[in-house]
């Protein structure tokens, strides 16, 4: 540690204090350290975080914070234009380090490299580190030099970088900042509730009784997780059953970084089923550095089709069926136990994620932005990434796509990966007398089992927005159609 020198430790979407590169880099080459959170959503340019992601960000700072005053520091909060706050920490606080963790979205990629070289010019150094990813974009590439666009072969080769990964770090177990030690920073510094983070209408029980948002909270989500690991394969496609690691919103936020999944999960069981488990899992998390991959190669996809042919698509811009869809009114129960699991929980499985984002996008034949807008605001997981991939992989205009022609039919769906209708009863109860059978289509229900399960169509519960079959046909021949 080299004294009497202070480093500025900007954090982003990286808020633990294990396994985080730019802090112990800071901790090995700084005696002080200074902690700061910049929030500056006009800085992420058309994705600003949504409002379940404000939700989610206020309690992890909260919680990051309280992890630093154990650790006899504290986070420093401001908010406005990065660059003159980061300027202005550094001049009131004497740093000659700044450090970062760093991010792949195109607008933060930009204003990162905006800041890095105008701190470089200002004569102090800068350091980004990577704590997001197993494998970052630009390390990868096929062999023509070119970045992956099909998922096989890009996991195959990432796989075989893993076993180089390092071991992830422990937390420091101590930091100090010029504050601790006696010198101020001088500025005043913004508190949360400042910040304006939480909803002001109180829309947000569901997501409190869900989730446990900070680093704390997603070691027990990891460690619950991997007490089940070994069924992952088993049931990672139930959405009845708690069958997936629901890590998501804290890969996402970083609260938790895949390095620490991966040596988790390495100890355990050894039977052929948690082995396939681990395999699976471990892929999934595959499709994870992929999606940043195409991201950061191609960054237009946050927004364009990766297959242009799809610009030449005719979308319907009907906001009465996206209205019924974003309220889980559609009256087709699978699709509206997503929705409403969605809307009242932040998350929503991800089978279920490709039966609604299939529905509203090939039978409402509506723009997959619409259903991506709707999630970024909606998920506590929202991520530029994932969910970009996910959308046009859905719609089947992105790279290693669906075929556009698989449109899945949501009975079906529902019959196969909701055995006991337990995942339609629990968030659609308003269908929950009515037997298995019908419970997936009660517009085909005879009238005397309506009747009994006391469910009115078009009153106590919708009737289809749309024709399946008429509405398959149509997205077709409008697919069809953009490849002649
Ligand atoms: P697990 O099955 O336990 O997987 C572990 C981790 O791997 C996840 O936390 C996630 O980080 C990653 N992962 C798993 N599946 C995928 C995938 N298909 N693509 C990329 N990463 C994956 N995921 C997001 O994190 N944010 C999003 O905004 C998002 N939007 C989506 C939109 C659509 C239309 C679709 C079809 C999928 C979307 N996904 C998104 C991917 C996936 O649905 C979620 O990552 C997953 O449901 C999260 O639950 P989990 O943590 O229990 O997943």
């Amino acid at each position: 540690m080299s004294s009497h020198r202070t480093a500025l430790v900007w954090f982003r979407r990286d808020l633990r204090l294990a396994d985080n590169p730019a802090l112990l880099f800071a901790h090995a080459n700084a005696s002080r350290i200074l902690p700061i959170f910049i929030y500056s959503p006009e800085e992420e340019g058309s994705w600003p975080p949504g409002a379940a992601s404000r939700w989610w960000l206020h309690h992890s700072l909260l919680s990051l914070s309280s992890s630093l005053e154990q650790r006899g520091s504290r986070l420093v909060l401001q908010r406005g234009d990065t660059l003159a706050t980061l300027r202005a920490l550094i001049k009131t606080s004497g740093a000659t380090l700044v450090t970062w963790n760093r991010l792949y979205e195109p607008a933060s990629i930009a204003r990162d490299k905006r800041i890095k070289a105008a701190l470089a010019e200002d004569g102090f150094e800068v350091a980004s580190h990577n704590a997001a990813l197993l494998i970052e974009p630009w390390t990868l590439h096929n062999a023509q030099g070119q970045p992956y666009r099909v998922f096989t072969p890009f996991w195959r080769l990432a796989e075989t970088r893993l076993s180089a990964i390092p071991a992830p770090a422990p937390a420091p177990k101590r930091l100090d900042n010029p504050d601790t030690a006696g010198q101020g920073t001088g500025m005043r510094t913004v508190c949360l509730n400042e910040l304006e983070l939480l909803p002001r209408i109180a829309w947000d029980t569901g997501l409190a009784a869900n989730w446990t948002p900070g680093e704390a909270g997603a070691l027990r989500q990891l460690q619950q997780f991997s007490n089940a690991a070994s069924d992952y394969e088993l049931l990672r496609n139930r959405p009845d059953r708690p069958g997936t690691s629901r890590l998501s919103p804290y890969l996402h936020f970083g609260e938790l970084g895949p390095r620490q999944i991966l040596a988790q999960l390495q100890i355990g069981g050894a039977t052929a089923a948690a082995e396939n488990s681990l395999a699976t899992f471990r892929r999934e998390l595959g499709w994870r550095e992929f999606a940043h991959h195409l991201l950061f190669h191609f960054p237009q996809t946050a927004e364009q089709p990766m297959d242009p042919r799809f610009n030449e698509l005719r979308w319907r811009d009907d906001t009465g069926l996206l209205r019924a869809w974003q309220l889980g009114q559609t009256g087709y129960p699978i699709v509206d136990a997503g929705m409403r699991e969605l809307w009242h929980t932040g998350w929503m499985h991800n089978r279920v994620r490709m039966i609604v984002a299939s529905l509203l996008t090939k039978n409402l034949q509506t723009h997959w932005l619409k259903g991506a807008r709707w999630f970024w605001d909606t998920l506590v997981d929202a991520d530029l990434a994932n969910n970009s991939l996910g959308w046009q992989w859905t719609a089947g205009c992105g790279a290693d796509a669906a075929p556009y022609y698989r449109i899945f039919n949501p009975v079906l769906q529902a019959e196969k990966f909701d055995p006991q209708r337990t995942y339609i009863r629990r968030w659609v109860p308003q269908l929950a007398a009515l037997p298995d059978k019908w419970i997936v289509q009660p517009w085909a229900a005879p009238a005397e089992v309506l009747a009994a399960a006391k469910v009115e169509l078009g009153k106590t519960y919708p009737l289809p927005i749309v024709d399946l079959k008429h509405s398959r046909a149509a997205a077709l021949a409008a697919y069809t159609a953009t490849r002649e």
